[in-house]
Formats: structure tokens, C-alpha cells, sequence
């Protein structure tokens, strides 16, 4: 390619909401075989709602409700604001707390007035020698709808399963139908539960599915599936994306993410949407002339 197209590539990028930030990427992207993209606030809007709450005996909602909200206020992940917001829905006042403490990939826990509260995934609780076995049912049943189940532990005794929902971007499935279209396969990397995040990979026709992967080993995810398919495109938007984003071949940041995210990207989209990937690929391919 002329620098002359190259610019006029980047151009028509801006206008179409598509930031190149290198050169490179405009140049490289025709050649991607392969999408990988994270998937809470890339393929959905990264805003769960609390849809779940199932107390075990001997436990009372409301007191549920405040003692995890508490914790979860101290958090920044999403799934905490989903916690909260239900809370306040609920007009329950929620206490203050001092001694918060994130697990990242697992969870959170803190004492509240005094009482060891302990919030996260299966994989916690496990952790914590929790058997989480009375769930089973409804986690399934959960996991099958989209959802992910969290489980609460209160004074060190299950107390809860908590179902958050994130709802799929508006824009998501036609932007994965247009990689398909333009012969790419799609791969979803998440930290979220399996069944949950299958049954997100289902209803969008992603073809593959990494689920359960701690932070620091979505960069592992983005080697292997480098070495299983040849050039590599990843999708992403949080912090825990910037070592991936950097890693594969081409990095690209959701423009409604993390500025960590975004500087450490190629490209950046500009309106949110994954559409923007499709588009930026297509322009590759039609700015560098390898086109079908
Ligand atoms: P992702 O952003 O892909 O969901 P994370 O690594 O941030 O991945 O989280 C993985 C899992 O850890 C979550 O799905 C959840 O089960 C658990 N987790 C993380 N933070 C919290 C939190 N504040 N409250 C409850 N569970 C949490
Ligand atoms: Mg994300």
C-alpha cells in the first residue's frame, strides 16, 4: 500500500467511527483469520442488573440484600454496581464497612458490623470450602438463561446464589454475522462462568468459547489461539484486556472502555459498537487491495 491510501484508508476509518492509531494495523487487519473478544462491555453493554436472589435457610433476604451490598460497594466491578443498585432498589440502607478485600477472578469480602461476608464465583466458595452442590439446579438453570451465578457466604455459612444478567449490545449479533460473512472465526474470552458464558456464545453463533480465564491469563488465551489460527485480532475494553490487546496481532478497544484499554490499542471504536470491527477489516482489506 501507497502512504497515499494508507491516509485515505485512516480517513475513511474516522468518518466511519474507526480510529487508527497505527499504520500498521490498517495494513495488517485484511490478513486476520481470527476475532477474539472479551466479553463483559464488549459483547454486552457491561451494565448487569441483579435478577436473582435465592436465600437458604436460616438467612433473610433483606439482611442478604445489605450485608453483600455493603461489601459491593467497596468494588468496581460491575457485577458489584448490580448488587448495589438492587439494594437501593429495595430501599435497604447499607452499612459501612472498613476492611474490603478483592480476590481478583474470584471475589470480594469484608466484615460487616462484625460478620465475615464473602461474595464470587463457584471457584470461591470452593476456595473457601463452601459446597455450593444445594445450588446445582438453579446455577444451571441460571447459567443456561445467560446469566451468571455468584454465590454469598455470610458468618462462613452459604446464604445465597445471586444471578446478575448483562444484556447483549443491540449491535453485537449483526457485527458477528459481518465477521462471519467476511469468513473470520469468533472467539469469546471470558472470566465469567462457563455455562453462562456458552449460553451467551450460543444465542450469537460465536464459534468457541474461553471461559472461567483469570485476568492474567487472557494473554495465554490470545498465544494459544495465535498459534492454533494465524493472525489474530482481539477485541476488549477493560483493564484486564490491555495485555491481550497489546499481544495479538491487532488490538482493538472498545471506545466506551478504559483508557487503559484504549492505549493500548491499534484501533479504537469510536461509537461502542462491535460493528466497527467488520467495518475496520473490510477497510483493510478494500484500502490494501487484497479483496474478494
Ligand atoms: P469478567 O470481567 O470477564 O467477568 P473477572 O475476572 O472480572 O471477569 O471476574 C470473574 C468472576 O469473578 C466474575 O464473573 C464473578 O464470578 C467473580 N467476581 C469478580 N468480582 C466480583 C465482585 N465484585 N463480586 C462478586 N463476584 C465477583
Ligand atoms: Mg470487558
Amino acid at each position: 500500500a501507497t502512504p497515499t491510501s494508507i491516509m485515505v484508508g485512516t480517513g475513511r476509518g474516522a468518518e466511519l467511527g474507526v480510529l487508527f492509531r497505527k499504520g500498521e494495523a490498517l495494513q495488517s487487519l485484511k490478513d486476520a483469520k481470527v476475532v477474539a473478544v472479551d466479553k463483559t462491555g464488549t459483547l454486552t453493554e457491561g451494565r448487569p442488573t441483579l435478577t436473582d436472589l435465592v436465600i437458604t435457610e436460616g438467612f433473610e433476604r433483606k439482611n442478604v440484600l445489605a450485608l453483600i451490598a455493603a461489601v459491593e460497594a467497596k468494588s468496581e466491578h460491575p457485577i458489584a454496581r448490580a448488587i448495589v443498585e438492587a439494594a437501593e432498589n429495595e430501599v435497604i440502607s447499607v452499612p459501612d464497612i472498613t476492611d474490603f478485600d478483592s480476590i481478583t477472578g474470584f471475589g470480594v469480602k469484608a466484615h460487616v458490623n462484625g460478620e465475615l461476608v464473602e461474595i464470587g464465583a463457584d471457584r470461591y466458595m470452593r476456595e473457601l470450602g463452601l459446597d455450593v452442590e444445594v445450588f446445582a439446579a438453579s446455577a444451571e438453570r441460571l447459567g443456561n438463561e445467560g446469566k451468571t451465578p455468584l454465590y454469598a457466604a455470610i458468618g462462613g455459612k452459604l446464604a445465597a446464589i445471586v444471578a446478575v444478567a448483562d444484556p447483549i449490545k443491540e449491535t453485537t449479533p449483526a457485527a458477528i454475522a459481518a465477521l462471519h460473512n467476511l469468513g473470520l472465526k469468533v472467539v469469546m474470552i471470558t472470566g465469567d462462568n462457563r455455562r453462562t458464558a456458552e449460553a451467551i456464545a450460543r444465542q450469537l453463533g460465536i464459534d468457541e468459547v474461553i471461559a472461567e480465564v483469570l485476568p492474567a491469563d487472557k494473554v495465554d488465551a490470545v498465544r494459544e489461539l495465535k498459534a492454533r489460527y494465524g493472525q489474530l485480532a482481539f477485541v476488549g475494553d477493560g483493564i484486564n484486556d490491555a495485555p491481550a490487546l497489546a499481544e495479538a496481532d491487532v488490538g482493538l478497544a472498545v471506545g466506551t472502555g478504559t483508557d487503559i484499554a484504549i492505549e493500548a490499542a491499534d484501533v479504537v471504536l469510536m461509537s461502542g459498537s462491535l460493528m466497527g470491527v467488520p467495518t475496520a477489516i473490510a477497510l483493510s482489506r478494500a484500502t490494501i487491495g487484497n479483496i474478494h
